[in-house]
């Protein structure tokens, strides 16, 4: 149940936090102004001072899994409908992860676009013969990792990047062991083939350790061979990832209200806060009230890595949002809500809970403080 502290009480009843101490202790209740009061407590006190309590019972749950449709203007909604896969790349440092990610990018923008000009917002999206791929590009491990820790689910293909000339190292065992266990399916890019002393059979060798066999040995997993530095057959591996989707049948309803996850988040000088968001399912919208974490507000523009202004965003589209009250974690979830007040109040009520755990640890030691000066 919903609790407020003396003073709290104090302050929205407007009367000296002094009064409300001195009246519970009439009561016979030694209480600091930081002492946390049930309803029943609250209510009470409050009459004495000819106030009415009200308890409103926050459900967050309920205010979050609101499932109202928001069609757009042609007013349909066709449900679930195919979108496209999140793809994280993962593998051992040095075998060519940011190389690969830089290539599939600097081979896929249509030259024109916002005069070629990439930024780094921690994901961007290519599109492959009509067809969109959302790569993440955060440091692989790291954005995987604390996501995956967070409870969001936003990788659906992992590349694993193994360097032809060096083979499987601990890294890649670790990239392995993560995927495998967050059940995310693997495809295998050995890179460098450029070099001399490549050896991409060693590398296929190496990994049936580790259940994954190439289809011509019989086995059902992908590798494609690569080089991020001529970019050979980088086409190869994006058609593969395409493959890979179709069988994942992957799928979101983009005529809700917009959730997702927060990718990276920082405080720009001029901006404010500014958070890469991936939205999972729904549309995102120029002025949608949202809240993440203990920060709300209202989405105020929306880019993605090109530079281009967005005026939605739907499924697995990566952008950058500004128009957020604070700072977001990454890896936390987001939610577009019904209006701002409600986007407020969760992050209201997400900052009391806090406060409150904190009150609950400290308000004994400050009671045991007071009896002793007694
Ligand atoms: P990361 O640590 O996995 O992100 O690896 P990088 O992308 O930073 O690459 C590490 C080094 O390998 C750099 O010096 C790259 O230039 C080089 N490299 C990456 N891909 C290739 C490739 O396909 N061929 C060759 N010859 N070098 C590559
Ligand atoms: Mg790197």
């Amino acid at each position: 149940s919903d609790v407020i502290t003396v003073g709290e009480l104090a302050k929205r009843m407007g009367v000296k936090s002094k009064d409300l101490i001195t009246e519970l202790m009439r009561q016979g209740q030694m209480v600091t102004i930081n002492h946390p009061l049930d309803y029943e407590t609250a209510a009470i006190l409050a009459s004495e001072f000819n106030y009415e309590v009200e308890n409103v019972a926050f459900d967050e749950e309920h205010v979050l899994t609101d499932d109202a449709v928001i069609t757009d203007e042609s007013g349909s909604d066709e449900g679930a409908i195919p979108r496209p896969p999140v793809v994280t790349i993962m593998g051992h440092v040095d075998h060519g992860k940011t190389s690969l990610l830089d290539a599939i990018r600097a081979t896929n923008v249509t030259s024109g676009e916002a005069g070629g000009i990439t930024q780094h917002i921690g994901a961007y999206d290519v599109t492959v013969n009509g067809r969109k791929i959302t790569f993440l590009d955060t440091p692989g491990h790291e954005a995987f990792t604390s996501m995956r820790a967070r409870g969001a689910k936003v990788t659906d293909i992992v590349v694993l990047v193994v360097a032809a000339d060096d083979g499987v190292m601990p890294q890649t065992k670790e990239a392995i062991n993560h995927s495998k266990a967050a059940g995310v399916p693997i495809i295998v890019a050995i890179n460098k083939m450029d070099k001399p002393d490549a050896n991409p059979d060693r590398v296929k060798q190496e990994l049936t350790e580790f259940e994954m066999v190439p289809e011509d040995w019989g086995g059902d997993t992908i590798f494609v061979e690569v080089s991020a530095k001529t970019t050979a057959n980088l086409d190869s591996l994006l058609e593969m990832i395409l493959l890979q989707a179709e069988v994942l049948e992957l799928k979101a309803n983009p005529h809700k209200r917009a959730k997702g996850a927060i990718v990276e988040a920082r405080l720009d000088r001029g901006r404010g806060p500014v958070a890469t968001v991936l939205v999972e399912e729904g549309t995102l919208r120029i002025g949608d009230p949202i809240v993440s974490g203990l920060h709300y507000g209202r989405v105020r523009t929306m880019t993605n890595d090109r530079g281009d202004r967005l005026e939605e965003a739907g499924p697995s589209c990566p952008v950058e949002v500004t128009g957020l009250s604070g700072t977001p974690v990454a890896g936390d979830t987001f939610h577009a809500v019904e209006s701002e007040k409600v986007a407020k109040d969760v992050a209201t009520h997400r900052q009391r809970k806090i406060r409150e755990q904190e009150l609950a640890t400290t308000s004994k030691i400050s009671l045991e403080q007071l009896y002793a000066r007694l």
